[in-house]
């Protein structure tokens, strides 16, 4: 092998390693540090974080990348060296065109401004953080232009979660989506809710774990490569492709919280123990952009986890799992109370029909404050009047409205949100394809056989890790672009049938 890549590979793993040192004390600050261990933590993740920004933005990894650009050309795109020298190159000059000067002022200020948000969320008081809020979106701008040569300024904001995708395609496929979506959601709410009381019983912890722990297992979920412990907020993270690690949160009066983010994260896991394990300690490892990792979560957790016939098998030894909880409550009740659909003001409460429409409005909130559009001032109006037209109910206050996400007060506006409505739109689209290579699927699951699926997730999805782009790989496995259709008819079918469409 060329000596360049070789070093080129050596001094990319030692920043890999040094960032994963870091996962593992985040890991554990998230589940079992005791709180007089919070100081000292602090200090040390933070020396971890230097010295691997330090490794990875060595000017010695530009040169070699300069110097390997030739071998880079001489190789088919689909090449794995070739793919590692192109993406290693992206995150170095992701990483080398932000002047250091400026992330440390920016950081200054979003601490600043995390705090103040703390405040004013409980005092409902926007007007303390506007003058916040408007810097934010200075700096943010500010950004933006150190990559120019960008088509829409919110571009190089998405790229650092979805690298590839524009606003422009964003914004044609979300206002697609929404104008899809409105009247549905207006018409399941003309209905009244589904009963979901028989989801807040009293479920003890140890059975919920039992039970969702042979539920992810099944699915494919590796507990030799991995573990699922309890944190405040579940979670994913990994340290190398042998071990991606998950948490959960139980609450003993809702059986859906612990059960269906263990799902979530099983396939957020499940991504990133099926990658290629020669991309181990390289940017190839791990999922390529926030979208395609959220469609892996939310095709198990959603797709499968709540479709009926997943529950026709699984119904009846969850029955066994809590007797005294369940026996007396029938399979289409349960189902119908686990597909809840019912506007809410908080986004993370949401169900997956109002769910999207909580990301595209602070998706289009978010371009429109970029392009200067909408001034932060007038942010609260714009909100109140949008929520209403397209959830039928008015926020009472801004805490429940514009002040209820951390991402704008504690980070940059834009790019924040569009990978979770990304994600809805193609775990449809994958699963789709996976279909139409296994028409059998739908049976297996309803037998609790999940090889099928799982195989040909990790053999079209997983094992490329970052090898190409969130818009290349689209269009390698669905043999077109990002597209809402199989996503529309997945939904219109599901609650056509729970509820009168
Ligand atoms: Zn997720």
């Amino acid at each position: 092998m060329d000596p360049k890549l070789n070093e080129l590979k050596a001094r990319l793993q030692e920043a890999h390693d040094l960032n994963a040192a870091a996962a593992v004390l985040q890991w554990d600050q998230s589940t079992y540090m005791p709180p007089g261990g919070s100081a000292a933590r602090a200090r040390q993740s933070a020396v971890l974080a230097r010295l691997a920004h330090e490794k990875f933005t060595d000017p010695a990894i530009g040169h070699l990348l300069d110097e390997l650009r030739p071998l880079e050309e001489s190789l088919p795109y689909d090449d794995d060296d070739a793919a590692l020298i192109r993406v290693a190159r992206r995150h170095y000059e992701r990483q080398t065109k932000v002047p250091s000067a400026f992330l440390a002022q920016f950081y200054r200020h979003t601490a600043e401004s995390y705090t103040v948000w703390t405040k004013a969320r409980p005092e409902n008081n926007f007007a303390l953080v506007q003058p916040y809020l408007e810097k934010t979106l200075d700096f943010s701008r500010q950004l933006a232009d150190f990559f120019p040569g960008y088509e829409h300024i919110a571009d190089p904001l998405i790229d650092f979660a979805d690298y590839g995708m524009k606003a422009s395609t964003l914004r044609t496929v979300f206002d697609a989506l929404r104008t899809r979506l409105v009247p549905i959601v207006h018409s399941i709410t003309a209905q009244p809710p589904a009963d979901d009381t028989c989801l807040h019983r009293t479920f003890p912890q140890a059975e919920q774990r039992a039970f969702f722990e042979k539920v992810i297992r099944a699915f494919g979920y590796d507990f030799e490569r991995g573990r699922c412990d309890v944190s405040p907020h579940p979670f994913t993270t990994g340290f190398s492709v042998g071990d991606i690690r998950i948490t959960v949160r139980y609450k003993e009066n809702d059986l859906s919280e612990a059960l269906f983010s263990a799902m979530h994260e099983a396939g957020h896991a499940m991504y990133e123990q099926g990658c290629n394990p020669a991309y181990e300690a390289t940017p190839l490892a791990g999922g390529t952009s926030s979208g395609v990792h959220e469609s892996q979560s939310r095709l198990w957790e959603n797709l499968v986890g709540r479709s009926y016939g997943f529950w026709t098998y699984y119904y009846p030894h969850l029955q066994t799992t809590f007797p005294a909880q369940l026996g007396d409550v029938s399979l289409d009740t349960f189902y119908r109370a686990i597909n809840k659909v019912q506007p809410s003001l908080i986004r993370t409460d949401a169900d997956e029909v109002t769910y999207n429409l909580h990301v595209m409005l602070r998706f289009d909130f978010e371009l429109a404050l970029l392009e200067g559009k909408l001034s932060v001032r007038d942010l609260p109006e714009a909100w109140r009047e949008r929520f209403k037209a397209d959830f039928g109910i008015l926020p009472a206050d801004d805490r429940d409205g514009v002040l209820q996400d951390v991402h704008w007060y504690g980070g940059i506006v834009g790019g924040a949100f569009q990978g979770y409505t990304l994600g809805n739109i193609l775990s449809a689209l994958f699963y789709q394809c996976a279909l139409a290579a296994h028409p059998q699927i739908p049976a297996e699951i309803a037998r609790g056989e999940f090889a099928t699926l799982h195989g040909w997730l990790k053999d079209n999805l997983y094992t490329h890790g970052s090898k190409y782009t969130a818009p290349e790989l689209i269009e390698r496995v669905t043999g077109g672009p990002l597209r809402i259709e199989p996503y529309i008819t997945y939904l219109r079918t599901k609650y056509g049938a729970l509820y009168e469409l």
